[in-house]
Order: structure tokens, then C-alpha cells, then sequence
């Protein structure tokens, strides 16, 4: 659905701020709890639960276009967000929301946007409990989560020799995945309770920029490109063609799947423990090495860093 009409006439400006602000409300429904905790007062009240706080936004004609249904562009400004409380092996709690509106911004996409944020506010047990809505020339929407976690994963700090582990296939989300995943946090969970797992993230930007990131400065991540699993989309737009295939699983972005690192030693019993967990494997695709003045992402086929492989580099 377009966003953005032509004339006044059912836009944010006919119907003003108060309005647009009781319509959402509605659209939230049980998904925004009442008031202190709730919409209504000047902040929300929440419980001092939280040691996670993460933000993440989405603009127009850039994490979606015209096409996309509002319900899965609400749906995707919360999933953001929850891949990120997963990537750090957490729970969500509490999100606010910032609206930002042209004038001619339709108001059935706001309800509808607002519905599709709701329902998966719900499906995930988080309370947006506040907000804010102001006008700008585009239009964007930004979340901030909490969670908590008991043992937060972080990024850099696996070791030289750690096996390198994706969760699921990765590559051509331009597809529609972009939209309709699933956060990975029943794995995030799983991963975090574990010893054997030293360092984890969220692959939204491509694993060519995601795996250094996750190695750090003193790592390199060595991967076996061909062991990555490609999703059927990728597949389908790289027509078998093994060097775009490999472009495809590197660069493509917004796969949502977490990359973790897991102790050698461990990693065959974690490994029966997941399958007992989840009913299906993790995919492993390389390991950590010493970086040296070496790149940070290599190609175990080659020893050299991958040709043509570069992630989402936001801002360029
Ligand atoms: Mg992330």
C-alpha cells in the first residue's frame, strides 16, 4: 500500500495529531497496556526488570517500499528489534515507538501499521507503552526495546579456534524474508544458557560485515563459504551460479539469523542438545583464527578475503 496520498483528504493533516494519536490507540489495543505503564501519562512506568535496551528504525523506500502490506512494516519495526534482544541471548519487556509523518501520510496506513506492530507485540509478550509522533518529509518509524538477560552474548569476545555457526540459510531476503521473519529468540535463549557459546549477534547487515564484527580486532573469521546454507530465494535469483550464490549468502543483509561461536571442544554435545531442542540442526561454516595484519574475513578455499565481499555498510 502507498503510504503517501495525493490530496488532504484521509491524511494525517485532515485528521490531526489527537486524532491519528486516539487511532493508534485503538489499533494497539491490548498490546498497550493502561495507564502509568501505558499510553497517557508524560513517560511510562515500567518495572525496574530490564538490563537490555536496544533501537532500531524503519524508513521508506529504504527497509520498505510502496508494495509492502503496513501490518508487515509494523510487524518489521518490532521483529528489528527483537533480533537484536535474541542476538544477546535475551527476553523482551517494554517498547516506545516514534512516528515520523509527511502530511499527506495516509491515516488507514498508520492504522494499519499500528495493527500489524500490535499484533506482534502480542505474539512476543512486549507492552509498547508510549510514543511519539512528529512531522517530517519522510516517513520513517523508530522502536526502542528492552529485554533482559541473564547472561548476556556479546560480540568479540569468542578465541582463536571457535567453530562458527549460523542458525538458518541466509541470502536473497529482497525476496520477502525482510519482512516476514522470525526472530530467533527461543535460539538466543538456548544459546545464552549455555558455557560452550562465547560470542553471538544478528546478521542484518551480510556475514561479510557481520562475521569480523563478530570476531573483533584480534580475530579473523575463516569461513567455508560453500558450507553456508543458501536459502531457496537465493538460490532461485543466483540461478545456480556458484560465484553470485556466494555474493548472495555474503552481501545480501537482513537475513536475521544469528551467528554465534562455539567452544571446539563443546560443540558436538551442545550440538545433540540443540537438535533435542529445536528438531533440527545449526549450520556450521568456519571457524576463528588469529588475525595477525591480516583481514578480518577470509576464505578458507583461498586463505585471502572472499573477492567482491562486502556487507550493508550503512550511511555510504
Ligand atoms: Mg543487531
Amino acid at each position: 500500500m502507498n503510504p503517501i496520498l495525493t490530496d488532504r483528504k484521509g491524511s494525517v493533516s485532515e485528521i490531526g495529531e489527537s486524532a491519528l494519536i486516539a487511532r493508534i490507540k485503538a489499533a494497539l489495543g491490548e498490546a498497550t497496556p493502561p495507564t502509568p505503564r501505558g499510553m497517557g501519562d508524560d513517560c511510562a512506568v515500567v518495572e525496574p526488570r530490564a538490563n537490555l535496551i536496544t533501537c532500531d528504525s524503519v524508513v521508506h523506500m529504504k527497509h520498505f517500499d510502496d508494495e509492502a502490506d503496513p501490518e508487515l512494516v509494523g510487524a518489521k519495526l518490532l521483529k528489528r528489534n527483537l533480533s537484536d534482544i535474541a542476538a544477546m541471548g535475551g527476553v523482551p519487556c517494554d517498547a516506545v515507538v516514534a512516528l515520523f509523518a509527511p502530511p499527506l501520510l495516509s491515516a488507514e496506513w498508520v492504522e494499519r501499521f499500528a495493527k500489524g506492530l500490535a499484533k506482534c507485540a502480542l505474539d512476543y509478550s512486549v507492552a509498547i507503552v508510549g510514543g511519539d509522533v512528529a512531522e517530517c518529509p519522510t516517513l520513517a518509524a523508530s522502536l526502542t526495546l528492552t529485554g533482559r538477560a541473564r547472561r548476556p552474548l556479546t560480540r568479540g569476545t569468542a578465541n582463536a579456534g571457535d567453530i562458527l555457526c549460523v542458525t538458518g540459510p541466509l541470502g536473497g531476503s529482497i525476496r520477502g524474508h525482510h519482512l516476514t521473519f522470525t526472530p530467533r529468540l527461543e535460539q538466543g535463549l538456548f544459546l545464552s544458557m549455555n558455557g560452550a557459546i562465547t560470542a553471538c549477534m544478528d546478521l542484518s547487515d551480510g556475514l561479510a560485515k557481520d562475521a569480523p564484527a563478530l570476531a573483533g580486532e584480534s580475530l579473523a573469521a575463516v569461513l567455508d563459504i560453500a558450507d553456508i546454507p543458501p536459502s531457496q530465494e537465493a538460490l532461485e535469483l543466483t540461478e545456480g551460479d556458484p560465484e553470485k550464490l556466494a555474493q548472495s549468502v555474503l552481501c545480501d543483509g537482513e537475513d536475521y539469523e544469528l551467528l554465534f561461536a562455539v567452544r571446539a571442544e563443546g560443540i558436538d554435545a551442545f550440538e545433540d542438545d540443540w537438535i533435542a531442542r529445536f528438531g533440527a540442526p545449526f549450520f556450521r561454516i568456519g571457524r576463528l583464527a588469529a588475525r595477525g595484519d591480516g583481514p578480518g574475513l577470509i576464505d578458507s578455499a583461498t586463505g585471502k578475503a572472499p573477492a567482491n565481499a562486502h556487507g550493508y555498510e550503512h550511511l555510504r
